[in-house]
């Protein structure tokens, strides 16, 4: 199966054979017909999986049929700029993302599956930018608006924004936005919409709330698609575990894994802001190229951090969940779990940012004693275990708790580094399995010997032991967020800071 065969225009064609993408994915294969005949959809997909462009194509497939037929004739098969568009006249197709970084990244695949569809619009409307901008590109003619809520509703309560021509509303990652408290707000924003549109919502699960919603948003007769599930195997990412007797240990684990010949790029995740923060600078000492990204950093620093690490300047991300969501940057081969995920879906989001288009990563979780409740939680979550490792040189002085030892190892589905019997043991047992480094300095398996220092550098003391409250910020004098991206109340008066505005704040659990 080719997209010709999915019935997609001449110009989206070209753009995919420009992109090199020959074969639809499988979410691909199941939403884009569906979706380009104006079905509802509910589409159980992770990120990775190429879905952006399961509804971006479909969305451009409907622009240009709008086209058609308002300018009858063959030049519309070919891309043909719109007659009758009027400036200001609102978008027809409208996504909603949890992310300014998610944003920018759906457009970014709309501007280019839709670079040979002339005379498209395309607008992105997040927080954290001036709003200048964003009102100029309103105010003229707009195909399809991209956009995080809250920034999107001012643009709406102050009357700068119609939405009154949405053909077509997409919710991407929508069990994110349920997450980060944006129900309101999508109800509010779907209560502005047409009654007669078409609704497609992406979320990695319907399990809960995402499930409710879908119930509410779609049309009784919605199509359901379900290529991914969070207890799918990641064929390409292999997964390990490394207990830490401290977070010294912890660190000096850390240390030696960024000095790793098989590291392209790492990101590591951490579960506060402050600590992301305190991390970047840690590392920043010892001479790594890295750099921090989270909700409390400003629209423009998170863009040239990105920017950064996509052009390699940057070696090293360290990432809260939601500054990271999204981020697709091949060369990321590890995802180091420093910080524990608050929830265990958060760390199947996680470790899919290693392993993208096609190559194979390595994620790895650091964890300590105190972790263990998250860490069963995590494998119930995917049915499956993480199999425990070592760093040579720095194998954990305490045996490695025993957890669930009946579950099946990851290694069921295409893991690399399971127990070839399939059988997997935690506890330390003499020759316990043992898999040839495929990334070198690592054991896969029970610790093998004593607690011994690391080679080089010493410890140094986690986040924990950090003093001050803002715990080496480096933040840069005179920038601040204005962070529109939270939840808001339905005016159009300025609102309240949102949970990622006000700058760098040092509150515990930030995320
Ligand atoms: P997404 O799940 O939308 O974030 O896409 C994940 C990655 O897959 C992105 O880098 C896309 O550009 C890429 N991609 C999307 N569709 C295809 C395809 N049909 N073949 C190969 N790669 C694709």
């Amino acid at each position: 199966m080719n997209f010709e065969t999915l019935g997609l225009a001449q110009p989206l064609l070209a753009a995919l054979a420009d992109s090199g993408y020959t074969t639809p994915t499988p979410v691909q294969l199941q939403a884009i017909p569906p979706a380009m005949q104006g079905q509802d959809l509910k589409v159980a997909s992770a990120t990775g999986s190429g879905k952006t462009a399961a509804f971006v194509l479909p969305a451009l497939q409907q622009l240009l049929a709008a086209r058609a037929e308002r300018r009858p004739g063959p030049a519309d098969a070919a891309g043909a700029a719109p007659a009758q568009r009027r400036a200001g006249s609102g978008p027809r197709v409208l996504v909603l993302a949890p992310t300014r970084e998610l944003a920018q990244q759906v457009a970014k695949a709309a501007s280019s599956y839709g670079r040979h569809v002339k005379g498209l619009k395309i607008a992105t409307i997040v927080g954290g930018v001036p709003y200048g901008a964003q009102l100029k590109a309103l105010r003229g003619p707009l195909d399809i608006l991209i956009a995080t809520p809250g920034r999107m509703l001012d643009h709406f309560g102050a009357g700068k924004l119609s939405l009154d021509n949405v053909g077509l509303f997409v919710l991407d990652e929508a069990d994110r936005m349920l997450d980060m408290g944006f129900i309101d707000d999508i109800r509010h924003v779907a209560a502005q919409l047409p009654a007669q549109r078409q609704t497609m919502m992406f979320s990695a699960t319907f399990a809960g709330a995402a499930g409710r919603l879908a119930s509410e948003m779609l049309k009784g007769d919605a199509r359901t698609i379900a290529t991914t599930s969070h207890t799918d195997t990641h064929v390409n990412i292999e997964q390990r575990l490394h207990w830490a007797d401290n977070s010294s240990h912890k660190h000096a684990m850390l240390e030696q894994l960024l000095t790793e010949p098989t590291m392209e790029q790492a990101l590591i995740f951490t579960s506060t802001q402050r600590d992301a923060d305190w991390l970047a600078d840690q590392l920043a000492q010892i001479g790594h190229a890295v750099a921090a990204l989270h909700g409390g950093m400003p629209q423009g620093r998170r863009n040239r951090v990105l920017t950064g690490l996509r052009s390699r300047q940057l070696r090293v991300l360290v990432a809260t969940d939601v500054a990271a969501r999204g981020i697709d940057v091949p060369g990321i081969s590890h995802v180091i779990n420093y910080g524990m995920p608050m929830k265990a879906e958060d760390y199947v989001h996680r470790i899919g940012r290693t392993g993208r288009a096609g190559r194979s990563g390595l994620a790895i979780t650091l964890a300590e004693r105190r972790d263990i409740g998250l860490i069963k939680r995590i494998q119930q979550f995917t049915t499956q275990q993480i199999p425990v490792a070592t760093v040579v040189g720095l194998e954990p002085k305490m045996a490695a708790p025993v957890l669930n030892p009946e579950r099946r190892p990851m290694g069921a589905g295409g893991f690399r580094s399971g127990p070839p019997n399939g059988s997997f043991r935690n506890g330390p047992a003499p020759g316990g399995f043992r898999n040839g480094p495929p990334h070198g300095g690592f054991r896969a398996g029970p610790p093998q010997g004593g607690f011994r220092p690391p080679a080089q550098g010493g410890f140094r003391p986690g986040p924990q032991g950090h003093g001050a409250a803002d715990g080496g910020h480096h933040g840069h004098p005179g920038e601040r967020s204005f962070g529109h991206d939270g939840p808001r109340s339905h005016d159009s008066r300025p609102r309240p800071a949102g949970r990622n505005a006000g700058g760098f704040r040092p509150g515990p659990r930030q995320r």
